[in-house]
C-alpha cells in the first residue's frame, strides 16, 4: 500500500492549484451571474494540457488515468472553480470514446478533447425513467439509407450550449422479442451534434450558482448517419456506458471534496480572524469541532476517491465500481457538511455573496442527487456488497 503520489501527481497538483488561484470563486461567481461561461479558465487548462490528462497520448492527451483527471478536477474546485464539464467531457465522452469508440470516432473527437476546442456532454436521465434506467424510451430506429433516427427527450443535460457534441443513451431493438411480440431493445450510444436538425434544447432555470447550465432535450426523428453509433454497433452500447460510470463518480466525488476544501479553507480563515468575545471565534469548540469533524469526513472522501481512481486506473473495474460508489456518497455527504458548517461559521457573512461560501450551497446540495442519488448508492452497495434483496 503506498499513500506517496508520484513527483508528476504532485506537480500537476500544485500547477493546477496555481492555476485555480489565478481564477479563484470570484470569477467563477461572476461568470455565472452574468449568464456566460468560464471559457477563459477553460482555454487556461487546455493549454497546460490539464483537460486532457487521461487521455491516451496518441490522440494528444497527457496518457494518464481517472487519478490525474481527478486530481484536476479536485483543485480547481478547491480554488473555488468546480467544473461539472471536466466530469461530463474528458472524464465520461473522452474515457467512453476512448475505450469503446470506432477508430474513426477516436480520431475524430479525442484530439479536440485533448485540446478543449471539442466539448461533448452526456445525455442519459429522462424525465419519465429518472434513476430506473431500464424504463429510458429515448429510441433509435433504422432509417432507410443506413443510418437512425432519434426520438426522445433528455433532462438535466449540462453544457448543451457548450458543447459540439452530446453523447446520448437511447436504446435499439436488439433483433429479439418479448414474449407480447413487442421488439426487445437495448441500450446504444451516439455521438450526437448539438447542431443537428431535428435537436432542440431549452435551458431549466436552477438554484445553483455556476456557470453551466442544464437543459430539457429533444430529439424529433432526428436523422443521425451511421457513423454516429458509438462503436460502430449497438453490442457497444453497454459495456461503454459502464465504462462511463466510474470516471463520472470519481470526478464528480472529487470535485465535491475540492469544494469541500474551498469552503473550509475560508471558515478556517475566517474563524481564526473573526473576534466576538475578546478572542477568534475559532477558539470556541462550538465552531472548532464541526469545523474539524467536516475536515475528517473530507479527508476520509479523499482517501475514498485516491483508492476508486486506483483501482479504475488499474483496470480492477468491479472493485472500482464499488469504491466509486463509496467515495461519491463520502464526498458528497462531507461536502454538504462542510459548506453548511462554513456558512455558520461565517454568521450572517456566510450568507452574503462577498464571503463566498453560500453560493456553492446549490452545487454540493446537488451533488447527492447527481449523477447518482445517495439513495440509489446506498441500494448498490446493501444489494451488491451487504448481500440484501432488491426491493424495487
Ligand atoms: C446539477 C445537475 C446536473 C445534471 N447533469 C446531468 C447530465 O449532464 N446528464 C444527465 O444525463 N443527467 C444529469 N443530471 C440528472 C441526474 O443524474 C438525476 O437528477 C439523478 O440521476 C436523479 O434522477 P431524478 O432526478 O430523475 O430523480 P428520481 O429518480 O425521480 O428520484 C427522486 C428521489 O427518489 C429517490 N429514489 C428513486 N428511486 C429510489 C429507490 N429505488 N430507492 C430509494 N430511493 C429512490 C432518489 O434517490 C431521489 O431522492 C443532472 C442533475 C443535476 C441536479
Amino acid at each position: 500500500m503506498d499513500f506517496d503520489p508520484t513527483p508528476e501527481q504532485v506537480l500537476l497538483r500544485d500547477s493546477v492549484a496555481a492555476l485555480g488561484k489565478r481564477y479563484g470563486h470570484g470569477y467563477f461567481v461572476a461568470r455565472a451571474k452574468a449568464g456566460e461561461h468560464s471559457d477563459e479558465l477553460w482555454a487556461d487548462a487546455a493549454k497546460l494540457g490539464y483537460l486532457g490528462v487521461n487521455l491516451p497520448v496518441e490522440y494528444g492527451g497527457g496518457g494518464g488515468g481517472i487519478t490525474e483527471l481527478a486530481i484536476v478536477v479536485e483543485e480547481l474546485a478547491a480554488a473555488g472553480c468546480p467544473l461539472l464539464l471536466l466530469v461530463v467531457s474528458p472524464a465520461i465522452a473522452g474515457t467512453v470514446i476512448a475505450r469503446h469508440g470506432t477508430e474513426e470516432q477516436r480520431a475524430r473527437f479525442l484530439p479536440g478533447l485533448a485540446d478543449g476546442t471539442e466539448k461533448i456532454c452526456f445525455a442519459i436521465t429522462e424525465p419519465d425513467a429518472g434513476s430506473n434506467f431500464h424504463r429510458l424510451s429515448t429510441v433509435a430506429r433504422a432509417a432507410p439509407d443506413g443510418g437512425y433516427l432519434l426520438t426522445g427527450r433528455k433532462v438535466y443535460i449540462s453544457g448543451v450550449d457548450e458543447c459540439g457534441h452530446v453523447l446520448v443513451v437511447a436504446r435499439m431493438a436488439d433483433g429479439t422479442q418479448r414474449s407480447d411480440g413487442s421488439a426487445r431493445l437495448k441500450p446504444a450510444l451516439f455521438l450526437v451534434p448539438t447542431d443537428a436538425p431535428g435537436l432542440s434544447h431549452s435551458k431549466i432555470e436552477m438554484e445553483i450558482v455556476s456557470p453551466e447550465n442544464q437543459y430539457l432535450l429533444f430529439f424529433d426523428d432526428l436523422h443521425l448517419p451511421a457513423e454516429a453509433l458509438l462503436g460502430g454497433s449497438a453490442d457497444a452500447g453497454l459495456p461503454a456506458l459502464f465504462s462511463g460510470l466510474n470516471p463520472e463518480r470519481i470526478t464528480v466525488a472529487a470535485m465535491g471534496a475540492g469544494t469541500a476544501r474551498y469552503a473550509l479553507d475560508r471558515a478556517s480563515t475566517y474563524a481564526a480572524s473573526r473576534t466576538v468575545w475578546g478572542r477568534p471565534i475559532g477558539t470556541h469548540q462550538g465552531l472548532a469541532h464541526p469545523l474539524a469533524h467536516a475536515y475528517v469526513q473530507v479527508e476520509l472522501a479523499r482517501l475514498g476517491i485516491a483508492k476508486a481512481a486506483a483501482l479504475y486506473d488499474a483496470g480492477r473495474d468491479l472493485e472500482a465500481g464499488v469504491a466509486a460508489n463509496l467515495a461519491k456518497y463520502a464526498s458528497s455527504e462531507a461536502a454538504t457538511l462542510a459548506v453548511d458548517t462554513a456558512i455558520q461559521v461565517h454568521g450572517g457573512n456566510g450568507m452574503t455573496t462577498e464571503y463566498g461560501v453560500a453560493t456553492l450551497l446549490g452545487g454540493v446540495r446537488a451533488g447527492r442527487i447527481a449523477p447518482v442519488s445517495r439513495e440509489m448508492i446506498l441500494n448498490f452497495l446493501a444489494q451488491h456488497v451487504l448481500g440484501q434483496e432488491k426491493s424495487y
